[in-house]
């Protein structure tokens, strides 16, 4: 049994959704289908759930709101025209204009771009609708509720063969509507692969997978076909993103591999996250991710290593100024804390400060300006020979390596650069590994 959560620019126009009504009846297997709102058609295009937001920020303000609900009505009332959906669309988008300025907060607004969007692709399927403020729930204190949505999700999705419910929304115990944060439908899909015990959870976008590295520094990456979930992880604290982050647990949880697919190339493989991944990537990593906006702090202090809590100390002053640490990698005598620069820049002085009083350090220099990437793979740990390919083809770069810092995860190596260093030193380990 498939899950299959589709994106905004999957479900953008009727072309778009004749894209999907192929997909999900192409194997009978995918039955339950989560959409998006729609997204944008071309690059000047606006996102239905901007407007929707927009369109609640307005009333809240006290102004009209009729010409952007307008744009919103028309998009719709496309899609409906063009398939021929005998769904009273009109009807809805009318109470939706008239319940926006009463609601207090935005998630109502919000949520109408995914049900809409659920019921006209119900309507082309001839699919049962399930309203996701019937079975995913928020507490009190706006917290996902995941235990009475897995309850409430498995008992209602299953009386239903084949069905539709809209994603990124459901609803607090005062019957009000909630969302997640942005790009919520994942999340959506993920619970309910979790509900019905899905054997698949499909994420169809608009793109064929994750790639081994960032199109926008390394020409044409290969894509990644496998990738475990703690890979997913590593990869994605480092800046590389295509699904929620909140999408991973329920089906990590279960043990559901999520396939990443693109609804415009259907054919393609895209790439497969698993729980284990079955052999080794061919290039010995999986993928490279790096970001810039890293500082590093180096603290100095003879015969440190034998100075009981200095480590706490330091972490003492890091916590007190709220800041959340990065890495720490550490020497003999010296000890790195490395935090985002933004972090740094609000708390500086006080940072500084509590350090000198709380370790009494020889020494204290911060690098500004660092990057951090993160060469990941799951068979790095039992292959002889990567840390030496990482750094000589970093010094054939002339790239100065700053920090290292092998996770204990033992599933990747962390370097620290020169933010000026960070394309050449990406492109650098690209060429090393995967397109050797
Ligand atoms: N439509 C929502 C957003 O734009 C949720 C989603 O697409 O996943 O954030």
């Amino acid at each position: 049994m498939i899950v299959a959560k589709f994106g905004g620019s999957s479900l953008s126009d009727s072309d778009q959704f004749l894209k999907v009504r192929r997909i999900l009846l192409s194997d009978p297997a995918r039955r339950y289908a989560v959409p998006s709102a729609p997204g944008r058609r071309h690059d000047c295009d606006h996102k239905v759930t901007d407007l929707l937001y927009r369109c609640h920020d307005m009333a809240a303000h006290g102004r009209d709101c009729a010409q952007v609900f307008a744009e919103i009505r028309t998009r719709y009332m496309n899609i409906a025209a063009e398939l021929k959906l005998d769904v009273d669309i009109g009807g809805k988008l009318d109470e939706i204009e008239r319940r926006i300025p009463l609601e207090p907060t935005p998630d109502y607004a919000a949520s109408r771009g995914e049900c809409l969007n659920g019921l006209l692709l119900a309507a082309l399927l001839g699919w049962d609708y399930v309203d996701p403020a019937d079975c995913v729930w928020f507490r009190d204190d706006g917290t996902f509720d995941s235990e009475r949505t897995q309850i409430d999700c498995a008992r209602l999705l299953l009386r239903h063969n084949y069905a539709v419910i809209p994603g990124f929304y459901g609803r607090m115990p005062d019957g009000s509507v909630r969302t997640f944060s942005r790009g919520g439908s994942d999340v959506t899909g993920a619970i309910v692969a979790r509900a019905v015990d899905a054997d698949l959870y499909e994420n169809w976008t608009d793109v064929s997978g994750f790639l081994t590295a960032d199109p926008r520094v390394v020409k044409n990456p290969r894509r990644i076909e496998q990738i475990t979930y703690r890979e997913l992880r590593e990869l994605s604290y480092m800046g590389a993103t295509v699904l929620h982050e909140d999408a991973i647990f329920p089906v990590r949880k279960a043990g559901i591999p999520i396939n990443i697919r693109n609804t415009n190339e259907p054919d393609h493989p895209g790439t497969l996250i698993l729980p284990h991944a079955q052999g080794e990537p061919l290039a010995g990593i999986t993928g490279i991710a790096g970001r810039k906006g890293f500082a590093i702090i180096v603290i100095e202090k003879a015969m440190m290593n034998a100075e009981l809590g200095f480590g706490r100390r330091v972490l003492q002053a890091v916590e007190e100024c709220g800041i959340s640490f990065e890495h720490l990698p550490t020497g003999i005598d010296t000890m790195c804390v490395v935090l985002h620069k933004e972090a740094l820049d609000k708390a500086r002085g006080r940072l500084i400060t509590r350090i000198y009083e709380l370790t009494e350090p020889d020494s204290i220099e911060i690098h500004e300006d660092m990057a951090l990437i993160a060469t990941v793979g799951r068979g790095m740990v039992r292959q002889r020979g990567m840390a030496s390919r990482l750094f000589a083809a970093l010094s054939d770069a002339q790239v100065n390596v700053r920090m290292i810092d092998q996770g204990s995860s033992e599933l990747n190596i962390i370097v620290g650069v020169s933010s000026e260093d960070f394309e050449d030193a990406v492109r650098a380990i690209y060429a090393a590994f995967i397109d050797e």
